[in-house]
Formats: C-alpha cells, sequence, structure tokens
C-alpha cells in the first residue's frame, strides 16, 4: 500500500522503508483505509477561510525538507501525510485551495488569504498528501520517514517513529 504513495519532492523510491504488515502500527485502527469504517479527519488552515475532510488510515507520514518545502513553509521540514485522493472534499462551501503548480505535473493548494499549504497532489496519484499541522487531530502521524534530510538546516534533529525498524542497524528509512 505504501509503496504506491508518493513522496513529494523526489521520485517514487523502488523499495517502501514501511513493511506491508507494521509489527506495531502508528495508527490504533488498521483496517481498510478506503473501507466504509474508514474515519475521518477535518483540516483548515490558519484564518480558517478553507476546511477540508479527508478519510482513511494515514499513510506514509513523513517530513521533508526540499527546498521547495522548506521556503514556503518557513520551517526547517513539513509534515506530509497521505490519504486516497477521492477522499478529500472541501467542506467549507465548496472552496477549493487556489493552486500553485511547483512542477507540471504537482499541484499545492494553498489559501489565498493566509497562504497556508495545505494539501498536494501528483498527477496521476491516487494519493493526496496532506499538510500534516494543517489536521485538527494530529494523533498517528508521527513521521516515520525524513526526505531530504542531507539538506535539512545543519542543527535540525528529529526522532522519527520507530514502527517501521523491523531490526538493528542504520535506520532504513533514512533517504
Ligand atoms: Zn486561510
Amino acid at each position: 500500500m505504501t509503496s504506491s504513495s508518493p513522496t513529494l519532492g523526489k521520485p517514487p523510491t523502488p523499495t517502501s522503508p514501511l513493511p506491508a504488515e507494521p509489527a506495531h502500527s502508528l495508527s490504533p485502527n488498521t483496517a481498510s483505509a478506503t473501507g466504509p469504517q474508514a474515519p475521518v479527519r477535518t483540516g483548515h488552515c490558519a484564518c480558517g477561510r478553507l476546511f477540508y475532510q479527508v478519510s482513511g488510515v494515514p499513510d506514509d507520514p513523513h517530513l521533508c525538507s526540499c527546498e521547495r518545502d522548506t521556503r514556503v513553509s518557513g520551517g526547517p521540514a513539513v509534515l506530509w501525510v497521505g490519504f486516497p485522493k477521492d477522499s478529500l472534499i472541501w467542506t467549507k462551501s465548496g472552496e477549493e485551495p487556489k493552486w500553485w503548480y511547483p512542477y507540471p505535473t504537482l499541484r499545492c493548494g494553498f489559501c489565498p488569504d493566509c497562504a497556508s499549504q495545505l494539501v498536494s497532489e501528483a498527477e496521476g496519484s491516487d494519493m493526496v498528501m496532506v499538510n500534516g499541522f494543517s489536521l485538527t487531530d494530529q494523533s498517528g502521524i508521527e513521521p516515520v520517514g525524513h526526505s531530504y534530510r542531507e539538506r535539512a538546516a545543519p542543527w535540525m534533529h528529529v526522532a522519527l517513529a520507530s514502527a517501521p525498524i523491523l531490526g538493528p542497524g542504520p535506520n532504513p528509512v533514512l533517504d
């Protein structure tokens, strides 16, 4: 499941850091991400103009410290977490964000008033990546990976969630 999700800012890696069946899950609900009981999460921008909801089990929560994300966010990393794209609903009068295309195949949705970056969608992907800090309930989205860690601010130290580590040795999720 996780191998099909996009990692923003870089091509998908051939091998997923997450096992198909984690030894123990970050989320208490490990049911099908798109099943009838898929949990709903809500989120919104900083000023409250845009509200959305997504459903399903959070997929591949990870930090990204690529130049685009750090410039846009003004912080050392953005926390991205995937949900099924068809579960995304803009719930406040149906208003969608303003879309920015950093690449022809990637669009990022942000609030035209407060500039909060809310979602990112890669063309052809069935997942939408949500800015984890825009979610109302931020439980169960502890990052298990850190993209562009080598480009992160040198003073930034992150303790990634340990769920995907199945044995001794270097953390396999670094990339
Ligand atoms: Zn706003």
